[in-house]
């Protein structure tokens, strides 16, 4: 058992983020010291690597209650990204609350995948499905900058965020924004050279065991993936071909355990063929990738 942290005499910033540090290791928060450092860096309206230059300084006595107030949210179980209303995401910082899914670094194998894939590419046309707080589409649009983006997501209120955040960026001319399921909001006659997606996977059986941040507070639209998670993967497979240009490549985000039968359901596809799988930083299988087989030879 931790016990209550001891209370300092003067409240500098060196003391506030001790004490919160050790109250959230002692609550089972895992990242307990960045997580108190951004709480405290948005109090003070500076950046997270600035506290270190003013530890002596003593917050006010207003400041002091908001990171309180912000403190005890924390505990109860609020994401700090929602409490902040950001995250950094690849080389961006995304504007987040509980209308999307907040970006993981998981993520970010799928967006180097993507950007390897589209450095050869003149103007290239990207589909994001299902772009929540946009952070894959607005990654690629802005390192890739004559790329020609499109996002769709079912949730209006997502779509909110994402071009919020797009604006924030700098690459709303440059991403469309379409409110429907998967490809419904598409032109039949789109045609892209990468299509890519992180869909809901999270299979029922495993909601309880997620962690409660996740499944008490982050939209269940952008987790639940159905009976066994692979809703989504069976969809995208099925209704994908016609809109990849020949050549064109798929990257699907999937929970670690689901890179076999993700496999399987594009393998099923004739005018797909699988490529390998990336992993994410902690070395688990983390983006499977396909192509659209070329129109095969007349003889
Ligand atoms: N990676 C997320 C999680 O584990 C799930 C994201 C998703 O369903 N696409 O919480």
């Amino acid at each position: 058992m931790h016990s209550t942290p001891q209370t300092p005499t003067l409240w500098t910033i060196a003391a506030l983020l001790k004490w919160t540090t050790e109250f959230f290791q002692s609550k089972g928060i895992e990242s307990a010291k960045r997580e108190a450092e951004l709480l405290l860096a948005h109090v003070l309206k500076c950046k997270r690597i600035e506290l270190i230059a003013r530890f002596q300084d003593q917050p006010t006595e207003a400041e002091r209650a908001q990171f309180r107030e912000l403190i005890q949210r924390r505990v109860a179980g609020w994401p700090v990204a929602y409490l902040i209303g950001s995250r950094e995401f690849y080389l961006l910082s995304f504007d987040v609350d509980p209308r999307v899914l907040i970006p993981r670094p998981d993520t970010e194998t799928l967006v180097l995948e993507a950007l390897n894939r589209l450095k050869p590419l003149t103007a290239p046309d990207v589909l994001d499905v299902g772009t929540g707080s946009g952070c894959i589409a607005i990654s690629i649009a802005h390192q890739k900058n004559d790329a020609r983006v499109m996002a769709t997501d079912i949730s209006p209120d997502a779509l909110a965020v994402a071009q919020q955040n797009a604006i924030k960026h700098h690459v709303a001319e440059r991403i469309t924004f379409r409110q429907g399921d998967l490809f419904a909001p598409l032109a039949p006659e789109s045609r892209f050279d990468l299509i890519v997606s992180n869909p809901p996977y999270i299979a029922h059986a495993e909601f309880a065991a997620l962690a409660p941040e996740v499944r008490d507070h982050e939209p269940r639209l952008a987790l639940d993936g159905g009976p066994d998670g692979l809703a989504f993967y069976r969809r995208i497979a099925h209704d994908v071909g016609p809109f990849l240009k020949p050549g064109g490549s798929l990257l699907l985000e999937v929970g670690y355990t689901q890179e076999a039968a993700v496999r399987a359901l594009l393998a099923a596809e004739p005018e797909l063929e699988v490529g390998p799988t990336l992993k994410d930083m902690g070395g688990h299988p983390r983006v499977v990738t396909a192509r659209k087989k070329p129109p095969p030879e007349r003889t």
